[in-house]
């Protein structure tokens, strides 16, 4: 092996700039670390699978870059519509679609951000780079360089041996170093799904009319052949993007059948929703175009698997993060907040080994405490929904697949999800109150640019705005979160105490959300029904209100060498 020169010598190399990747990176460079991002695509994110729904808990417990930048989103997200298909052919179809951010909150404060993968990682790998981290496209780490046992760097397709203090795998789910470095072994078939995408193109106009802000899920009885029948996670999702929409399918590589998918039983599902269900067959159908068709693999039941969950994710010298370390959620098949939240906290912990001068698996063993000590992380990998509706619907059992959908893809996420949302919002709070302000301007800034497609952080398209019209709305919305953040600042110790005081309670959200749930679901969803005459003006007053006013106001104060947005 040849040996590694002073050029090739980086205090952390980071593999794999997808959306884990460059958040790792990010940090380590801003440490002053000579840091490295190696992807084997031409370009940051070059993914097979182009594009998903990343939930606000990512964005708002995640970075503080993406939460306070301007990342290039394709459609705020206000809730879902599932459809339960009993019968295609009678039209025997129940829905369900309680999960919905109320208006006039919708759609400005949304559920979750639909974007394109590609952009989104090539965004973030940018802010990594212009942190001071080197990005090399089109080169693969094939294998990890080792001194003592210990690794010590990666060697790439290109021949290269390059040394690092510490390699962080951000390989994704199907990378090989994790395995190469004998950390893991390959993910059995019966944990991986293979996801079927359609690319739709769709005028902005029919995907606004037709789906809004709301993705669209179908669950169906085997025999109904609408969703993958084999394996485990039977469904089919529909993301609406800015003008284009994916249809996806998936299932595992290998069910309890041991059957494996079959590419003839994705068309025959595809056939029949798009000819069959009628909201796609009459209302969708004569709208679009197809772009492409695409397949990817995801890790998607690793955390079910007790043994799997408490497989190692270091060794000497390397820490696995995302979906290399396994955790792609279990729940809601969302694997972005964690591959964020993994990779800033190995950041940290490649960071303080450097400084310690010990990278041993001792040290780094502080990685796994942390992750196994992230509300969001554990409550996202080891819930058993998703999974569960399997059985649902191979039992016709239409109570039980009515309440996981309800329990996954309803207000019941609820009486799970309180619990972690509440820890990790008060963690948040504790250790800096001032976060309360840049999650309100986050979700106002993020609105405006995907009105305005002002994404990046130089491409904005502000001509369409007149400032002129900044009304006293706009001055007292500008005033009342100045005030907010003079308060929190001025007030951020106690506020940091009571947070860190409260927090245990956060375990009674979940016992009490299922004891009330049952009581407030039908009064909120009356409530929301009967209110709709005034909340529904006052949801476009507050689109209108977003519309018109100077971005500035929506820049968090504390976003640093980021032009003002009437610079561009
Ligand atoms: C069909 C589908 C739908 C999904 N939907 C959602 C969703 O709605 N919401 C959500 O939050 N998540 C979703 N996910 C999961 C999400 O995409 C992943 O959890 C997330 O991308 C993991 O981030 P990561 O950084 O760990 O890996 P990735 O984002 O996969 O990035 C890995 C990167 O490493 C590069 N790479 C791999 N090996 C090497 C190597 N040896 N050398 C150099 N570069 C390498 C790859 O090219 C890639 O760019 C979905 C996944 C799929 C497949």
């Amino acid at each position: 092996m040849a040996p590694i020169g002073a050029r090739n010598e980086y205090d952390v190399i980071v593999v794999g700039a997808g959306f884990g990747g460059p958040v790792a990176a990010k940090k380590c460079a801003e440490a002053g670390l000579r840091t490295l991002m190696l992807e084997r695509g031409r370009r940051a994110g070059e993914k097979v699978i182009s594009g998903l729904t990343i939930p606000f808990y990512g964005f708002l417990f995640g970075p503080e870059f993406i939460r306070d930048g301007n990342p290039p989103i394709e459609r705020p997200v206000d809730g879902i519509i599932n459809y339960i298909i009993k019968d295609i052919d009678t039209g025997d179809i129940d829905i369900e679609d309680s999960l919905r951010v109320p208006k006039p909150l919708s759609p400005v404060i949304a559920f979750g951000y639909n974007a394109y993968c590609q952009p989104f990682c090539e965004w973030e790998a940018e802010r990594a780079v212009e942190s001071g981290a080197e990005l090399r496209t089109s080169t693969v780490a094939v294998n990890v360089l080792r001194e003592n046992g210990c690794v010590r760097g990666v060697v790439t397709d290109t021949g290269d041996s390059l040394g690092a203090k510490v390699v962080i795998d951000a390989e994704g789910c199907q990378g090989l170093l994790a395995i190469k470095a004998g950390i893991r072994e390959k993910y059995p078939p019966d944990t991986i799904s293979l996801a079927d995408v359609y690319d739709y193109e769709m005028a902005k106009e029919d995907v606004d009319r037709i789906f809004g802000h709301t993705l669209r899920f179908c669950w169906g009885w085997d025999e109904q052949r609408v969703a993958p029948p084999l394996g485990y996670g039977n469904g089919l999702m529909v993301w609406p993007y800015r003008n284009s929409l994916h249809f996806i399918q998936d299932q595992c590589l290998k069910a309890e059948s041991g059957k494996v998918p079959s590419l003839k039983d994705f068309d025959e599902y595809h056939r029949n929703i798009t000819t069959r269900v009628p909201w796609w067959k009459d209302d969708v159908a004569p709208h679009i175009s197809l772009r492409s068709r695409m397949w990817d693999g995801f890790e998607i039941y690793v955390g079910l698997d007790e043994d799997l969950r408490n497989m190692p994710n270091h060794t000497d010298g390397m820490i696995l993060i995302g979906d290399a370390a396994g955790l792609e959620s279990t729940e809601l098949c969302d694997g972005v907040p964690a591959a964020w939240f993994s990779a800033e906290i190995a950041a940290d912990v490649a960071i303080e080994a450097i400084r310690a001068g010990d990278t041993s698996t001792s040290f780094l063993k502080r990685y796994d405490e942390r992750i196994r000590a992230h509300p969001i992380i554990q409550w996202s990998i080891s819930r058993t929904n998703r999974h569960d509706l399997r059985y649902a619907q191979r039992d016709h059992d239409e109570k039980r697949l009515k309440a996981l959908i309800h329990n996954g893809w309803g207000l019941g996420g609820f009486t799970h999800m309180s619990t972690p949302l509440a820890e990790a919002m008060l963690g948040a709070i504790s250790e800096d109150p001032a976060i309360v302000t840049s999650w309100i301007r986050m979700y106002f800034r993020y609105f405006y640019n995907w009105l305005y497609e002002r994404f990046g952080e130089h491409h904005g398209k502000l001509s369409a705005v007149s400032y002129g019209t900044q009304t006293a709305g706009h001055r007292a919305f500008k005033r009342s979160l100045e005030s907010l953040d003079r308060v929190l600042e001025r007030f951020s110790s106690p506020i940091k105490r009571a947070a860190a005081f409260v927090a245990p309670a956060s375990v009674v959200a979940n016992p009490v959300m299922k004891a009330l749930l049952p009581i407030l679901e039908p009064v909120y969803l009356v409530l929301v029904r009967i209110l709709e005459p005034v909340t529904e003006p006052l949801s476009k007053k507050l689109i209108d209100f977003v519309k018109r006013a100077d971005p500035s106001i929506f820049d968090s104060p504390r976003k640093k060498g980021v032009r003002d947005a009437k610079d561009f």
